[in-house]
């Protein structure tokens, strides 16, 4: 007899896109959660899953537009980052695609870096 009920915790399909951005979660959180040890221990595999992680985005991706970064946007990881922001609350600074910049910006999120022209001395 059949089981009516899947064992899955997701039934519906994933877009490559999705599955990709799942990847790179997933990565980002395995080396968030690694203590300082096990960072300089896992050096090889790290550099070794940013690779493998490239070669995945190249075949998913459209090809890159000029303006556009090689990596993926760090918010959406659905195209291709043009934009590098801060956002409130965080100290390092935020690789993203457009739409993303717009969506934090509309969100009160950004910390607007101040034109750089205007600091005079
Ligand atoms: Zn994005």
């Amino acid at each position: 007899m059949k089981k009516q009920r899947s064992t899955s915790t997701t039934s519906k399909r994933m877009t490559r896109k999705q599955a990709l951005a799942v990847l790179f979660r997933m990565r980002s959180q395995w080396i968030e959660d690694q203590t300082m040890q096990q960072f300089d221990a896992t050096a090889p595999l790290r550099h070794e899953s940013f690779d493998a992680l490239d070669v995945l985005t190249k075949l998913v991706f459209a090809p890159r537009q000029l303006g556009q970064f090689t990596i993926p946007c760090k918010v959406c990881y659905q195209r291709y980052a043009e934009q590098i922001v801060y956002q409130q609350g965080e100290t390092i600074s935020t690789w993203c695609c457009t739409p993303c910049r717009d969506c934090l910006r509309e969100e009160g999120k950004l910390v607007e870096a101040p034109e750089a022209s205007s600091e005079v001395s």
